[in-house]
Parts: C-alpha cells; structure tokens; sequence
C-alpha cells in the first residue's frame, strides 16, 4: 500500500491493485490483467486488450449491475484482509509503515451500497456529464450552463435530455459550492476546470467574464507561465491548483466572439476551446445537419489562437460513410491546413459510432450510406494525416486519437 498526496494505492500482488482518492473512493484497478476505471456515477469501465490479427485490439464495456456488485464485494472482501493482516503486506502510509491509516480506512468504508449512495448525490449536484476531451477527464467540471444551444445535429444525443439554458451568477455560486463539499479533500486530483455543458463559451462576454471571476475566487487557476516543475512541487504539498479553464466551443459561436473577447477569457485563466469541427466539408456537415462552414470554422479557430487560447480540433472519422470519403478527406486536410495550430494545440481522431436515439442511421439508411468499416476508418485517418501540413511534431499541433466509448466522469 502506497500513499501519493491525491491517491492510494493498494497492491496485492503484480496482477491486481486499486487505486482510491482521498474521499476513499475507488477511482480505478487492475484486476488479473484487465483495467477498470470507476465513474463518479458509480458506472465501472472494464478495458482489455487483445493481440493480432486486423481489426480493433482495444476493447471496452461497462459493468451490469450484477457484475459491479461481485467487482466491489471482491475489493472490500480483499481490503478487509488487509486490515485484518497488515503484517502480511508493504504498507507505507502517511502515518508510518505497518499500519493501515485512516484514509484506507475510508477506501475500506467505501464498499458497493456506499458508492451507490455517493453516486446519489453526485446526480443531485450535476446534470450527466455527457462527454468531455480526453485529456480533461480528470478536471473539475462546472456546469454553468446546461446543454447544447444547437442540439439538432442527426448524430448526436448527448444532451437530448435537457434545455439549454445559462446559469444565473447565483446559481453557478451554489453550484461550486456543492461541487467543492463532494469533492472535499479529493479535490487535489483534478488537474483543471472544465465549463460545461457543451457550449459554456456562448453566454454574453459580461456574463462570462463574470463566471471566470467566481471562479478564480473559489479555486487556485494557476498562472500560464508558472512552470511545470512549482506545479507539481504544490500538488506534492497537497494543494489543489488548477493549470487553467477549459470549455468546448461551437465554431458557430466562436465565429461571433472577437479576438479580444477571447483574449479577455485567456487573461482570466480559459486555456484551451475544444471545437468539435467533425469535417471541413460542407456537404457533409449539412447532411449531418450540423451548421458552419470551413471558412467559418478557419476563421474561428485563427481568431481564438490570435486571442491567446489554444485549440482542441476534434475531426469525425467514418461519418456519412463511403459516400463522403473523398470530399471528408479533401476539405478536412484544407481546413485543418488554414488554421494556425501550433504545438500547444491538439488534433483529434474520433471514430463516428451511430448513437443510440438518434437520426443519424435513419437519415443515413434514406439516402443509401454505405457505412465504413474499422478498417476504412484507419485508411481514412492515414489519407488525412499524410495531408496534413503539421508533420513535424516540434513544430505542429499533437494528433490524438479520441474513442469517446472511454468516456467516464
Ligand atoms: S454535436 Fe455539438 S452542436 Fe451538435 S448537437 Fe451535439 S453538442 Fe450540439
């Protein structure tokens, strides 16, 4: 057993160990082989990999119910051995070797009806959180807004159950306030702040810049020029700091707001927008139904990284099928090839997934798609990469894959 400032972790042998935040709750393990990750909604994440032969090796699913009951009874079963027979084991805690402590205390207090019950209340203080960047799964979100303003493109169901709708100053007040009690002295393992739900950034800039200051009054936002090394010094301190803000943009709403609107919410702490641009072309983006265009979205993200924000590019791979191919691949190389990325900048590869409750496989299904295949998908990945002007990762934006099938909150 080993204590980091922000996690725990358990080690019973090479093969399995799990991993607690400072709450006691279960934040992921490695159970013979495979890996788990636990969302805060209490939803377990099994991932497994596979070796040879073509098609995809990484796999994924949740936990049934009865299946995460058997996981946890398994884990609180293997930490109350612990606790009965320290002497059996390497145990090194904040309050010396050979003796559990009371934050593994909590780990063990936190079994299946406890995390169930903890899952409760995190549904109390947030809306689901439908969908975040990959790199932002261990922020703190705050959801200042609720939904999509848009919400009509044929693929997407993320926020199918909810209005849109701006939060008043108060409510975000109250809402952090909740957020901050669940979290308590977990707080310290998430690494930013992230403004939900898909288009924070679209609230008039008064009001924004508005929500920016609560929020740099509640929690540590770190300066951009602090560096890597006196971040890492205050987490080990056991500080919770945050290396900025982060928000998802649409390019229709990018589009509208000035270079020193932006500039404005870099000099408050907002690092990165992520668009989800899905394709530079036209033709495809009407028949996903999805508004912009790829002078819009050129002329988006060029004013969003003159305003100091960097970008997160998020590009669709198989969406419309074969019947797009060539025209996805052409335009998205151009579009992605007028923007200003750099190297604090990410491209996204996201493989399309019909969503369930959605349009698309209908809409698809009238105008004959053919859909394509794991294999054509990485063919068109390759296709758009060897296009792309950014080959020298010294120079040029991070290029990462994005299966949002991986997402937990
Ligand atoms: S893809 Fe984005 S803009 Fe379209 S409905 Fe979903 S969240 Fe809204």
């Amino acid at each position: 057993m080993k204590a980091k400032p922000h996690a725990l972790s358990v080690s019973i042998d090479t093969m399995t160990s799990y991993s607690f935040d400072r709450k006691g709750r279960l934040i992921g393990a490695y159970v013979d082989g495979i890996n788990y990750k636990r969302g805060l909604d209490n939803s377990v994440l099994r991932k497994w990999s596979t070796y040879g032969g073509p098609g995809p090796h990484r796999h994924r699913r949740k936990l049934e119910d009865n299946e995460k009951r058997e996981f946890f009874h398994e884990m609180t079963k293997t930490l109350e051995h612990i606790r009965e027979f320290p002497d059996e084991y390497t145990i090194e805690t904040p309050e010396g070797r050979k003796s559990t402590c009371r934050w593994f205390e909590r780990a063990v207090e936190h079994n299946f009806d406890a995390l169930e019950a903890d899952a409760e209340k995190i549904r109390r203080i947030y809306k689901p959180v439908s969908i975040l960047p990959p790199d932002q799964y261990y922020s703190l979100v705050l959801q200042i807004t609720e939904g999509c303003s848009y919400n009509k493109c044929t693929f997407c169901n993320f926020y199918q159950d909810r209005r849109f709708r701006i939060k008043s100053p108060e409510d975000v007040k109250n809402h952090i306030c909740a957020v901050t009690d669940f979290f308590g002295e977990s707080l310290g393992l998430r690494k930013s702040v992230f403004l939900a739900d898909a288009n924070a950034l679209i609230m008039p800039q008064r009001r924004l810049l508005e929500m920016l200051e609560i929020i740099r009054d509640s929690y540590t936002i770190i300066a951009d020029d602090t560096r890597k090394k006196e971040i890492a010094r205050r987490r080990r301190a056991g500080e919770a700091v945050f290396d900025g803000i982060y928000s998802f943009i649409d390019l229709f709403t990018g589009d509208y707001k000035s270079e020193t609107q932006f500039r404005e919410m870099a000099e408050l702490g907002v690092r990165r927008a992520y668009i989800g641009m899905e394709s530079g072309s036209k033709a495809l983006l009407e028949f996903l139904e999805k508004p912009g265009s790829k002078a819009e979205m050129v002329g988006a993200v060029n004013k969003i990284k003159a305003g100091g924000v960097d970008v997160g590019a998020i590009v669709l791979l198989g969406a419309g099928g074969k019947d797009f191919d060539e025209i996805h691949v052409e335009e998205t190389v151009d579009a992605l090839n007028r923007m200003r990325l750099d190297t604090d900048d990410f491209i996204y590869f996201s493989d399309f997934y019909p969503q369930e409750e959605t349009r698309y496989e209908t809409v698809a299904a009238e105008a004959g798609i053919e859909p394509m295949s794991w294999e054509d998908r990485r063919n068109q990945e390759q296709r758009i990469r060897a296009g792309l002007r950014y080959q020298d990762p010294k120079t040029g934006p991070k290029i990462i894959p994005y299966d949002i099938r991986e997402f937990l909150y």
